[in-house]
C-alpha cells in the first residue's frame, strides 16, 4: 500500500478528540477552541513530516510539499476541519487527514514531483458563521461586506471570532487565489448516503454536485375557535398542508426525475395553539437534482399540488421562490484519472452525483475539480453514528494518492 493505513487511523482518531462530545460525536466549529487545538496539532504533524504549514487570512490551512519546478501550479487535495454541532468524526475531517496522509506519503517516497502538492482545509464549510467561508474566500466573490454581516449559531459575529482566532477578516480579499496558481483540486469525502454501501463498491467517482432549489408554500385559511367551529365551516390551513405533504413524495417520479429528492424540513404554524384552528401554515421545501430543469419542474408541480390540496378546505395558496443553486459538474479528466487510480489499486468504483454540498462546488467554477467518495455505514452523517470501515478509508486514501501523484507528475491532459 502506498499510504500508511495505521497512521491514517491514528490521525483520524486524534483529530476526533478535539471537540469530542463524549457520545462519539464531535462539535468543532471553525474558530472555536477545539478548532485552534486541531490546528496546533496539524502544525506539529507537518513539522514531524517535513511539510510546511501555512494559514491564510480566512483561516484556510495549506500543508505543503514542494515540487521540483518552483513556478509550477500546485495540486490541492483536502476538505474541511469544522463539524456541525454534535456531528460525526469523518465529515470533512477525512478529506483533510487523507490529504495530509497522501502528501506525507509522497514526501516519504522521495523522487520528484514536478508540481507542489498541498493538503488543504477550508474554513467554516458547515456554516457555523458563513457556509463555505474558506472556499468562497479563495474563489473570487467574497467581500468584507459579506463577512461584516455574518452572525453565527452561537450569536457571535464572524468578524469577532475570526479576529480572536488570529485571522484577518478585513483583509479577506488577500485569500483569493490566481486560478492559474492551482493545477487542480481533489476532495475526498464520505458519501453521506447509502449508494456505495448498497452496491458494495469501494469508491464513488463524483460526476457532479446536485443543484438545490428552496421555496415555500403558504396556506392561508381562517383562525377560529377549536371548540365552537363545526368541522364543515372550518378553513383549516393545517389540513391543506397535511394533504399536500402526503403527496410530495410522488413529485420526482411524476416529472420524470426519479432520482430527485424533495424535503419539507420547515414548518411555521399560526397561531400555533391547542384551541385555535390554524389560520396560516408555512412549509419550507428543499429540492435537489443533477438537472436544473427537473428542480424547476418539481417546484412548478408542487404549486399545482398545493392548489389542489387547498380547494376542499377553501384556502388561499401562496408560493415563495427563495433560491436555486445550479448543479455543478466536476472535471471529467480528473474523474478519468480517479477511475484509473482505483483500477490500479484494485478498488471497485462507480460514477455518481453528490446529493450534498461541498467546498468542491465552490472552487469548481475556477479550478479543475474532482471528488472521491468512500462508503458511509447506513448512510449516516451529521451524527455521532457517522462511520466508515477503516479498510474502506485506507482504500479510498490509496486511490486519492494515485490521483494526486498523477496530477503532480503527468498532470491534466
Ligand atoms: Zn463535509
Amino acid at each position: 500500500m502506498t499510504i500508511d493505513a495505521k497512521r491514517l487511523r491514528h490521525d483520524l482518531e486524534t483529530l476526533a478528540s478535539f471537540g469530542a462530545d463524549g457520545d462519539g460525536g464531535v462539535s468543532r466549529p471553525s474558530f472555536s477552541i477545539a478548532d485552534g487545538e486541531a490546528r496546533a496539532w496539524l502544525r506539529a504533524r507537518c513539522d514531524e513530516a517535513g511539510l510546511s504549514y501555512h494559514e491564510d487570512v480566512a483561516g484556510n490551512i495549506f500543508m505543503r510539499l514542494d515540487g521540483t519546478d518552483p513556478d509550477a501550479a500546485a495540486v490541492w487535495t483536502g476538505s474541511h476541519l469544522d463539524s456541525v454541532p454534535n456531528g460525526g468524526r469523518l465529515d470533512g475531517a477525512l478529506g483533510v487527514i487523507a490529504g495530509l496522509e497522501v502528501v506525507r506519503s509522497l514526501a516519504e517516497r522521495g523522487g520528484s514531483l514536478t508540481r507542489p502538492v498541498e493538503a488543504v482545509s477550508f474554513a467554516d464549510e458547515e456554516g457555523g458563521y458563513l457556509g463555505f467561508l474558506g472556499s468562497k474566500a479563495v474563489a473570487p466573490g467574497l467581500s468584507f461586506d459579506d463577512i461584516r454581516g455574518a452572525v453565527g449559531r452561537d450569536g457571535r459575529r464572524l468578524i469577532s471570532v475570526m479576529t480572536e482566532a488570529g485571522f484577518a477578516p478585513e483583509r479577506i480579499h488577500e485569500a483569493q487565489i490566481a486560478p492559474a496558481s492551482v493545477h487542480a483540486f481533489v476532495e475526498m469525502h464520505i458519501e453521506q448516503g447509502v449508494v456505495l454501501e448498497d452496491a458494495g463498491v469501494d469508491v464513488g467517482v463524483v460526476s457532479s454536485i446536485v443543484g438545490v432549489g428552496r421555496c415555500a408554500i403558504e396556506f392561508k385559511g381562517r383562525p377560529d375557535h377549536a371548540g365552537t367551529t363545526p368541522m364543515h365551516l372550518r378553513r383549516d390551513a393545517m389540513r391543506g398542508a397535511a394533504a399536500l405533504l402526503t403527496q410530495v413524495g410522488d413529485l420526482p417520479g411524476r416529472v420524470g426525475a426519479p432520482n430527485a429528492v424533495i424535503t419539507c424540513g420547515r414548518l411555521d404554524l399560526h397561531p400555533d395553539a391547542y384551541n385555535i384552528v390554524p389560520g396560516r401554515v408555512w412549509l419550507g421545501f428543499d429540492i435537489r437534482d443533477q438537472d436544473r430543469s427537473a428542480i424547476e419542474a418539481i417546484e412548478a408541480a408542487l404549486i399545482d399540488l398545493a392548489q389542489d390540496a387547498a380547494r376542499p378546505h377553501d384556502l388561499e395558496v401562496m408560493h415563495h421562490h427563495e433560491s436555486l443553486t445550479d448543479p455543478t459538474p466536476l472535471d471529467e479528466r480528473i474523474a478519468k484519472i480517479t477511475r484509473e487510480a482505483a483500477d490500479e489499486v484494485g478498488a471497485s468504483w462507480r460514477d455518481m452525483p453528490s446529493g450534498a454540498g461541498h467546498d468542491a462546488q465552490v472552487v469548481a467554477p475556477v479550478l479543475p475539480t474532482g471528488m472521491v467518495f468512500v462508503p458511509s455505514v447506513d448512510g449516516r452523517s451529521h451524527s455521532p453514528l457517522e462511520h466508515t470501515a477503516w479498510e474502506d478509508l485506507a482504500t479510498g486514501t490509496s486511490v486519492l494518492y494515485g490521483v494526486v501523484e498523477h496530477l503532480a507528475t503527468t498532470g491534466l491532459p
